[in-house]
């Protein structure tokens, strides 16, 4: 798979990639990640990619010239399934959204910085709108890293344990079961005895009463 994320600051994406899972997966070949440095699309000598909003009112919008400049370039060479734009007002990120692009071959993940992007971009430019949530961040990176991140452990091949994403949460419907490592008692606090038993079944057994009672605790809806 390739992801390519255009950003204003390239900076910002750097370290999400540089270590743990998805290092190795792109170590292996199983993800290509570009880091695309808008600015260079820029034109002014300032390599400015923002400018003052129509109307007036406080902060800066990113221009749709640089953007539209770097979209061409990116899509002339190679088609891309989706040009996500993230956006707090876009589509919530789910598990189920991260299931869908993890087979894609190639996404464009577009950054806003400042107020956001001039409207034209999102009218024109993208196919989709994705949100990490109802809150406001100062730039749409973390949020494409976060995108990245839950669909490249997802690709065959990046977690060891081939299983491992399987018994994630949300993967079935419900949310994962607890799970304990050693030692088995700490503080007089004891790990359930049926997770010594190394009876597997049995095990097996528990652990789905476990993410159903859990679910219904944590997230009733997933029930319904
Ligand atoms: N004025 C905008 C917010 C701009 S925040 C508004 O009120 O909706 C600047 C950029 O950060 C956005 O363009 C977007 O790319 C990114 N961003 C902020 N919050 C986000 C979120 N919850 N999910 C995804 N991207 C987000």
């Amino acid at each position: 798979m390739r992801i390519d994320i255009i950003t204003c600051l390239p900076k910002l994406l750097e370290s999400p990639f540089s270590d743990s899972i998805l290092k190795r997966a792109i170590a292996k070949g199983l993800v290509t990640v570009n880091v695309i440095d808008l600015r260079t699309y820029s034109t002014d000598k300032h390599k400015s990619v923002d400018d003052y909003a129509y109307g007036g009112g406080a902060g800066m919008v990113m221009m749709i010239e640089p953007i539209d400049r770097c979209l061409t370039e990116l899509k002339s060479k190679q088609e891309y399934d989706e040009v996500i734009y993230m956006s707090p007002d876009g589509e919530h990120l789910t598990q189920s959204i991260a299931n869908e692009l993890s087979l894609k071959k190639s996404i464009i993940i577009l950054c806003g910085h400042y107020k956001g992007v001039d409207e034209r971009v999102r009218e024109h430019l993208i196919t989709r709108e994705i949100s990490i949530g109802d809150y406001v961040l100062s730039g749409g990176e973390l949020a494409a890293a976060v995108v990245a991140d839950s669909v490249i452990r997802l690709l065959p091949g990046v977690l060891s344990d081939e299983t491992s994403a399987l018994s994630d949460s949300f993967q079935d419907g419900l949310v994962a079961p607890p799970v304990y490592t050693r030692p088995a008692e700490y503080k007089g606090w004891k790990v359930p005895e049926i997770l010594l038993s190394g009876h597997e079944a049995k095990i097996e057994e528990w652990r789905h009463g476990q993410a159903i009672e859990r679910t219904r605790k944590m997230r009733p809806g997933l029930l319904q």
